[in-house]
């Protein structure tokens, strides 16, 4: 068997290891230098994930190589790193940066070598029961690489008993519990497959005569795909040489569960997620939003970016006009000098900058998409005041979150989330806002009812799929990511 060319950086000794993964991904079959077509994909999911960045190429002989780094998906591949990447099947990933990062051994696709040749894996999603699986394959002998819970799929495929490769993949994703969009190859054939639930996205396109798999449509527009179909809840698909084949479906869920914050916040508004358009789902959103909580005011402002499209929807509503009042500097890097810790204002003011000649003298309302801990806004009520807005009036395209997540989005822990403890009026008093006004559960959900009914555990604390390695104390309950 040929060995495996890996390009790896150095874990820095510092990493949080956190298993945790909040990501995009891709897959490409039967097309000619698949990992310039990965690298474009990545590139359109990026928002999905800052923190790290890799692909793995596969050549006719089933040879994997990996190039894979932390970093922006521009930074980590230049030109020569992706020519290295030869052969026409590829697959991709893009990971979130969580507050104290994830370090490079964790970023993925993680390869291996194995039985049945070389094997690598993207995995988008959060598996609840990683931790047990992980207990019962070291007992068993297993040797772990990361801290990250993908890996346990990996070991799964390798210890399978099963004859042949198609049913050692149906044996490996049928001990899975929780979250996962997945693409993952053996040799040069590439798998798809979604959990029974479908908490996260993945999309089926066509290149020419190849396929591809992405997490959202984004990554399809940008490579001149077509299209074809959302790949269902508890699918798995075996994809050769563009060829796409169904293999046994995964145990079915009693429901699916699509997570609804990819369209509150997630997800890019160009996409179609779930056969809705994010943008108009968003815009929906905003549009409710403003008959549960209209106020007066001279004009409606977004919290760039991912408020523009719900505050469109409040201004259309609303009849106010829709004003561009608040800057967001772009170019944010992740290392900078904080000038003083007490400076509780400087995350936000790196970012955001209120434009006087809008605000000054007015009755604003601000619109973003969600509250998490309260930061931003806190701030942002601040800086509209100093710039002279006489009156701020917040309005939030999503319920209060008030759950951790388990299911594959970033959020601190319970106590953390500024919902899980306050009511409205506490939380406007401790932003210093003239009105907040949260869109209520209902309207959410009714703003979006042909793509659900989802997973909205984060703000009702309904979890559908079970927190096995929480249930049985081997995670903290009250955490979003499973440390
Ligand atoms: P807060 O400042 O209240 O903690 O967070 C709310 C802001 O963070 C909103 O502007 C929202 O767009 C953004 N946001 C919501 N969810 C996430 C997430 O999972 N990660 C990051 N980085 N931002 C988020
Ligand atoms: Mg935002």
């Amino acid at each position: 068997m040929k060995p495996l060319s890996t390009v790896q950086a150095i874990r820095p000794a510092d990493a949080d290891d956190r298993p945790h993964e909040e990501c995009g991904v891709v897959g490409f079959s039967g097309v000619p230098n698949a990992a310039e077509f990965a690298f474009l994909g990545l590139y359109s999911l990026q928002h999905r994930g800052q923190e790290a960045a890799g692909i793995v190429a596969v050549d006719d002989d089933g040879t994997a190589r990996v190039h894979k780094d932390l970093g922006l998906v521009s930074d980590v591949f230049g030109p020569e790193a992706i020519q290295r990447l030869v052969g026409s099947t590829a697959l991709g990933h893009v990971r979130y940066s969580t507050a104290g990062g994830g370090g490079a051994r964790n970023a993925q696709p993680i390869v291996a070598t194995y039985a049945d040749g070389d094997l690598a894996v993207s995995h988008n999603g959060n598996l609840t029961n990683a931790i047990d699986l992980r207990r019962r394959l070291v007992e068993d002998g297993a040797i772990f690489q990361s801290t990250n819970d993908s890996e346990v799929i990996v070991h799964l495929m390798a210890r399978s008993r099963h004859e042949t490769i198609d049913h050692k993949v149906d044996d490996a994703l049928s001990h899975l519990e929780g979250s996962f969009s997945i693409v993952f190859s053996v040799a040069d054939t590439l798998y798809a497959a979604r959990d029974s639930r479908g908490f996260r996205p993945l999309v089926l396109g066509r290149l020419g005569d190849g396929a591809v798999v992405a997490s959202e449509t984004c990554a399809l527009d940008i490579v001149g795909a077509d299209y074809v179909r959302d790949v269902e809840p508890g699918e798995v698909l075996k994809i050769r040489d563009g060829v796409v084949q169904n293999l046994r479906p995964l145990e079915p869920a009693d429901r699916h569960a699509p997570c609804v914050f990819e369209l509150v916040y997630f997800a890019r508004p160009d996409s179609r997620l779930w056969g809705v358009s994010v943008d108009r789902a968003r815009r929906r959103f905003g549009r409710q939003l403003a008959r549960e909580h209209p106020v007066e005011a001279e004009c409606v402002i977004p919290v760039p970016d991912s408020a523009n499209s719900s505050a469109l929807g409040y201004a259309e509503e609303s009849g106010i006009p829709y004003e561009l009042g608040l800057l967001r500097n772009h170019y944010v890097g992740r290392t900078f000098i904080k000038p003083s810790q007490a400076d509780r204002d400087f995350g936000a003011r790196m970012k955001y900058n209120p434009v006087r000649e809008v605000v000054d003298g007015k009755r604003i309302i601000v619109v973003d998409d969600s509250l998490v801990r309260g930061t931003t806004s806190r701030s942002l009520a601040k800086f509209f005041r100093n710039a002279g807005a006489k009156e701020v009036h917040m309005r939030i395209a999503s319920p209060p979150v008030q759950h951790p997540c388990f299911y594959g989005i970033d959020m601190p822990s319970r106590e953390e989330l500024i919902g899980s403890s306050r009511d409205v009026q506490q939380i406007r008093e401790e932003l210093g806002l003239d009105s907040l006004g949260y869109l209520s559960l209902d309207g959410m959900l009714d703003a979006v009812s042909e793509a659900g009914p989802f997973c909205d555990a984060c703000f009702s604390g309904d979890y559908p799929a079970p927190l096995v390695d929480v249930d049985k104390g081997f995670a903290p309950g009250n955490r979003g990511p499973i440390c």
